[in-house]
């Protein structure tokens, strides 16, 4: 493996400080690295060529007039295709927003800009991040590189393929119910969803307001404190952005975990969880345990009744949420002759399957008359899920659960059954009911050779402490920086 596109973001960045690697190379080696590895993996929807030149262009430009930004500087990243992009077409993986150019970037995505990131494109998603193997994207799934006949996971699925793949050296993902940790869980990747608040939100199409957060996809725990550092702080545009000051998270890597109290959620550690994912999570814990860690079982038993409350929440969210799709402001508009017919003949067309069945159970569960028994009953179970994890967190400092239940599954698993896609979330919906932080750890590789991620759970603002602990998972379980198969192949 000798192209750039195979080194951490770390390597990467020391290599264009000390001019041995330009931003022009790196940026020319990720795009070749995108025609080796896009028609099978389909990770992007877009792909800026004539951007992401100019800003490598610019970065080089810069880093020889003695203006070097930082470690973001000059590195190609991808960004999902639901964080807005001016002048670059952002669909949110909908065909109602097929051909929608913004007129303004996110928050996050301006902040990767003024750090002299390199934007290479727009990564493919479940419909408006809808999803957990990107089998609902209106423009085709993403692969795995780590078996192509599989999903990715979801919904932020082409971004981790394209980090797995070297494809861009870190991505921008975005999580309402796991979709950052389950995909880089699936694909051998690190991947952080930030304390609700953290990351700014303006410009991220919303999915359900109370849960969304935008985060790193990465390839190793430096490489997504590195990202988030760049995109974290307060932003006047976003109501519901963090006010206060930032610890310096990087401070907390190398550390070790002497002394840390680790939880592990015995509800999530059980019953329902691969037996590959669950002894390798076992080894992990037991090897924390064996660098000083202390380790308790902790029991949440609100967890039973998570997955079913999202279901409620996120849904109901959403329907208010996309209701903007009118076919009047943005995207597609499908004629008819008055008005009703013309937004409901618009919306018809639009929106997937997927996306019409959260609209309405959304709606259904907040009309008169089931309010209460629904989304009141959610609401509900949103306080005792925040009331277990505060109770646990006055005696641990991290949960720890595997980040999924299984690995990365075949092509059509799952998607004849809603259900069972939805039940690949249970370990990861927690922490957004809840607003905590989460960040998924590669571990091992199951018998197929598939990746296991571990995940780590902190309270709210709790981002040293998980990073502390997640850098040690990742050096007692001795990843490596393993790659998938097709980039040995391909490289
Ligand atoms: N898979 C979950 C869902 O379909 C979570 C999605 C997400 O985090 N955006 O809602």
């Amino acid at each position: 493996m000798s192209s750039p596109v195979d080194l951490t973001l770390a390597g990467a960045a020391a290599a264009l400080r000390d001019g041995q690697l330009s931003a022009r190379e790196l940026l020319e080696a990720t795009l070749d690295r995108a025609v080796l590895t896009e028609a099978e993996l389909h990770a992007y929807l877009t792909i800026d060529h004539q951007g992401a030149r100019a800003a490598a262009a610019a970065a080089d430009e810069a880093i020889a007039r003695g203006d070097h930004t930082g470690p973001l500087h000059g590195i190609p990243v991808a960004v999902k295709d639901n964080m807005v992009t001016a002048g670059l077409e952002t669909t949110a993986g909908s065909q109602i927003l097929a051909g929608y150019v913004p007129p303004y970037d996110a928050t996050a995505v301006a902040a990767l800009r003024s750090a002299g990131a390199v934007i290479v494109g727009k990564s493919n998603l479940d419909e408006f991040a809808m999803g957990s193997s990107t089998e609902n994207s209106g423009y085709g799934p993403s692969a795995n590189p780590w078996d192509t006949g599989r999903v990715p996971g979801g919904s932020s699925g082409g971004s981790a393929a394209a980090v797995a793949a070297g494809s861009a050296q870190v991505a921008l993902g975005s999580d309402t119910g796991g979709s950052i940790r389950q995909p880089a869980s699936l694909c051998g990747l690190v991947g952080m969803k930030p304390t609700y608040g953290l990351v700014s939100r303006y410009g991220l199409i919303a999915f359900a307001s109370s849960l969304d957060q935008i985060g790193p996809i990465a390839r190793t725990v430096e490489d997504a404190v590195t990202t988030l550092e760049v995109i974290a702080g307060h932003d006047p545009l976003d109501a519901t952005s963090y006010r206060g000051a930032y610890p310096d998270y990087r401070s907390s890597l190398g550390r070790g975990v002497d002394g840390v109290r680790i939880g592990v959620v015995s509800e999530l550690a059980g019953e329902g969880i691969h037996p590959d994912v669950l002894s390798a999570f076992r080894s992990a814990v037991d090897a924390l345990a064996d660098t000083g860690a202390i380790i308790s079982e902790v029991s949440l038993p609100s967890m039973e009744y998570a997955l079913s409350a999202y279901y409620l929440i996120a849904p109901a969210e959403c329907s208010a949420n996309l209701a903007r799709f009118d076919g009047v402001r943005y995207g597609l508009r499908v004629d008819g002759a008055t008005v009703e017919e013309m937004t409901a003949r618009t919306r018809a067309e639009g929106f997937g399957p997927e996306v019409a069945r959260r609209v309405l159970l959304g709606t259904y569960a907040l009309s008169a008359g089931y309010y209460e028994a629904f989304y009141g009953q959610a609401q509900k179970v949103r306080t005792l899920v925040i009331q277990d994890f505060t109770r646990a967190y006055a005696h641990v400092d991290v949960l720890v659960s595997p980040t999924s239940p299984m690995t990365a599954f075949e092509f059509g698993s799952r998607t004849a059954d809603p259900l069972s896609m939805y039940l690949v979330d249970v370990c990861t919906i927690p922490s957004n009911l809840a607003g905590g932080p989460g960040i998924s750890v590669p571990i091992d590789l199951d018998t197929s050779n598939l990746p296991i991620g571990f995940q780590v759970m902190a309270p709210p603002l709790g981002e040293e402490t998980l990073f502390r602990v997640a850098a040690e998972v990742e050096r007692v379980t001795a990843w490596n920086d393993r790659r998938p198969p097709l980039v040995e192949a391909r490289s």
